[in-house]
């Protein structure tokens, strides 16, 4: 966190006992009035917040731009570090979310009040004004995000204001797990088998029925621009995968597009290790980390696409990542904190991490004379998405061959990728880093891993004008070009694009 705020990722905020008391809090028919804190949820599709708010009487809807999650701050802890927590591209996608959503419920008869501040000052003046009963709100595993809810529900005690917590972000409810989730494997197949065999997923709840909200004894309050965020306003890139556009409306569409109208989904096995274009894989991420798309109801979607269509490797494959994405929640729920130390949830202390500013900012800056790393890293500069493949790349490259501490890249992305998600960003990053769920040497060898995926060299020379002319037998490896080849394809290294940063011939551990 910013400033004088504790900064929860180095430390303190243990999430083991966090979520234990997530049965009902309230006897429904006690409370006339209910405000619905939105956090990352903004749907009005299965969303237990909203639904069960709508039972009780009237309803306001609230969402608080919180101004810590904005701006610079510092990645606590030993060897803390300072970054962006939120980019431009993921500022855009919130705000379009919380606008789609506003417009959502006013078309149901409802609003949403909208505040630039700190949720547990923003939530608790908004019960007290509207003389609440009770705030609904969906609780999220990951530490930053249980501090912002405790501080909420302190200052809740204090108005004598009921929390009602629910969980809304994973495919399988934290209550329906086989066993406790501090109890839960830490290898991804024996959490999945577990999950498959033992726990049903719960079908997605229907939008309810809303009461008009008395917003105006509050007033509704704009969106916040970009500047009174602190992030720069920009256009959406034409090179981009998909037009990533925030909100319930635009997720549904994307939902509805790959599955039926594309009809995409049957062969996603064997296309999603793809790297350009917005068919190769569904593109769901972002909607599904702000909580415009509810898990269950693309599971649902699925489903039906089995029925209707076609049901094969593939339609279960997409159900198997989304276990991916339920895996890193839970196991931020029980891991807490120790995600975030340099030796992860394996508290390793036998790797020799550098200190270099320099080459983190030719990594960030996609300038390492790799081509695919460099690929990878411009994409995500400019349009806030990577497919998974990229990411494993040059997340890679970072750790185990610049081996400059993962936390700074993972940092890095968390500020601009438009689908950052605190637990899948930073479980993956340890897990290719070898100090998160996996032990064994998670290394891409990005050359190899270039020629598979990108033999052509499409991707790279997409993102790398430079090397248009190139031919694909060397466009991944550049430093093989004689000088009278580079005039040949109009590239000089060292001038047009990088000399590599590393050892190419060697094991790509010995930096230059
Ligand atoms: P699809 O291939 O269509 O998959 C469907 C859904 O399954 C995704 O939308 C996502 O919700 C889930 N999923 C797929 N793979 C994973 C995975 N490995 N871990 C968790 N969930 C998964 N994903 C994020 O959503 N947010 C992040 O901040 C994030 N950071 C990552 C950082 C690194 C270093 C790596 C290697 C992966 C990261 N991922 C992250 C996982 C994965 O790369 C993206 O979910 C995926 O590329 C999103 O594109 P898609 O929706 O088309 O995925």
């Amino acid at each position: 966190m910013q400033g004088a705020s504790p900064s929860f990722r180095s430390g303190g905020v243990a999430a083991a006992d966090a979520f234990k008391s997530l049965a009902p809090v309230i006897d429904p028919m006690t409370a006339d009035t209910a405000v619905v804190w939105f956090r990352r949820d903004l749907r009005v599709h299965d969303n237990e917040a909203l639904a069960e708010a709508a039972a009780d009487g009237e309803v306001l809807p609230v969402y608080a731009f919180d101004p810590r999650e904005y701006g610079e701050r510092e990645f606590g802890g030993e060897r803390s570090f300072r970054y962006e927590k939120t980019g431009a591209v993921r500022a855009r996608f919130r705000r379009e979310s919380v606008a789609d959503l506003r417009e959502r419920l006013r078309e149901r008869g409802s609003d949403v009040v909208v505040r630039h501040g700190r949720p547990e000052e923003v939530v608790p003046a908004v019960a007290a004004a509207v003389d609440a009963d009770v705030v609904h709100f969906g609780a999220l595993p990951t530490p930053e995000e249980v501090g912002v809810e405790n501080a909420v529900r302190t200052r809740l005690r204090d108005l004598d204001v009921t929390p009602a917590r629910h969980w809304t972000h994973t495919l399988y409810h934290l209550n329906d797990l086989p066993t406790p989730y501090t109890d839960i494997a830490d290898t991804y197949t024996s959490f999945r088998k577990s999950v498959e065999n033992r726990a049903t997923v719960r079908d997605p709840l229907p939008e309810p029925d809303l009461p008009t909200a008395p917003v105006e004894e509050v007033g509704a309050g704009p969106i916040p621009t970009p500047e009174d965020l602190g992030v720069d306003e920009i256009e959406y890139d034409d090179r981009a995968a998909l037009r990533f556009e925030g909100g319930e409306s635009a997720g549904t569409e994307r939902l509805d597009g790959y599955l039926f109208e594309e009809d995409r989904l049957r062969e996603y096995k064997e296309t999603r290790n793809g790297l350009l274009g917005q068919g190769y894989s569904s593109k769901l991420s972002p909607w599904l980390n702000e909580g415009c798309l509810s898990p269950r109801r693309v599971r649902r979607e699925v489903k039906r696409y089995e029925r209707e269509r076609v049901a094969n490797d593939s339609t279960y494959w997409l159900l198997f990542e989304l276990i991916w994405r339920d895996f890193f929640q839970f196991q931020f729920a029980k891991h807490g904190v120790d995600f975030f130390r340099r030796g992860g949830i394996r508290r390793r202390d036998d790797i020799d991490w550098r200190e270099d500013d320099a080459a983190f900012r030719r990594w960030a800056a996609g300038e390492t004379g790799l081509p695919f790393v460099d690929a990878a890293m411009r994409e995500l500069n400019e349009t806030g998405y990577q497919s998974n493949r990229a990411r494993q790349n040059a997340a890679s490259f970072l750790a185990n061959d610049l081996r400059i501490d993962w936390r700074r890249g993972a940092a890095y992305f968390e500020t601009r990728l438009v689908d950052y998600d605190p637990a899948s960003n930073y479980g993956n990053w340890a897990y290719i880093a070898g100090v998160g769920n996996d032990s064994r040497d998670r290394r891409f060898d990005v050359v190899e891993q270039a020629k598979k995926y990108d033999g052509d060299g499409e991707y790279v020379t997409h993102w790398i004008p430079a090397l248009s002319d190139v031919p694909p037998s060397n466009v991944h490896e550049p430093w093989t070009l004689s000088e009278q080849e580079q005039a040949e394809y109009d590239v000089q290294l060292g001038i047009d694009y990088p000399e590599p940063m590393v050892d190419p011939e060697g094991s790509y551990r010995t930096p230059r």
